[in-house]
């Protein structure tokens, strides 16, 4: 079948099982996922390369196109330059924290309205706060729980969002996958 070619690079169980749901654009059409331009483009902001690599890679999996950015200039800069349909924030970066970039952006007028998920580590009372208030729009805590993010990405840019979509397909009792940074 056609979908089967488009399988062959390296995927986990995971991602097979997920992805018919979360894909952005048609999915009972694989040649969608070779037309880029209808596909939803998330800018990573990470500084540990290998949580990058990880995090792309899941999201490319799913159907996203990606953007990554190390430090929070750089994030800055590809955003008013690519106007990315979502931005995935770590929050301790080795320049600007991840706030500071959310409040950039949310403060100009051509970024403002592209929602910013914050990723941090240090989930102390508070911090939620403190991240909402400098506008991003979600918040998700480090060890990623994989599924968690996907229907965090997926309740802002999937026109199949569902709530508990991800419970529903995760059935097969395998644990959470996460990643760690
Ligand atoms: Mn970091």
């Amino acid at each position: 079948m056609g979908r089967s070619t488009y399988r062959a690079e390296a995927e986990n169980h995971v991602s097979i099982l997920n992805r018919a749901r979360y894909h952005s654009d048609n999915p009972t059409n694989a040649g969608a996922h070779r037309d880029n331009t209808n596909r939803k483009r998330i800018l990573i902001v990470e500084d540990n390369d290998l949580s990058l690599m990880l995090l792309n890679d899941f999201l490319v999996i799913h159907g996203y196109e990606t953007l990554e950015a190390g430090h929070g200039l750089e994030a800055i800069k590809l955003t008013q330059d690519n106007k990315p349909d979502l931005i995935l924030m770590d929050i301790q970066l080795p320049d600007l924290s991840g706030l500071d970039a959310t409040r950039i952006l949310k403060q100009d007028d051509q970024t403002k309205c592209i929602p910013i998920i914050a990723v941090t580590a240090f989930a102390m009372p508070g911090d939620e706060d403190k991240a909402l208030e400098s506008g991003c729009d979600a918040y998700i805590t480090k060890p990623v729980i994989l599924d968690n993010l996907l229907r965090t990405v997926d309740s802002f840019l999937s026109p199949f969002s569902l709530t508990g979509g991800p419970s529903i397909i995760n059935k097969s009792a395998k644990p959470p996958i996460t990643v760690e940074m």
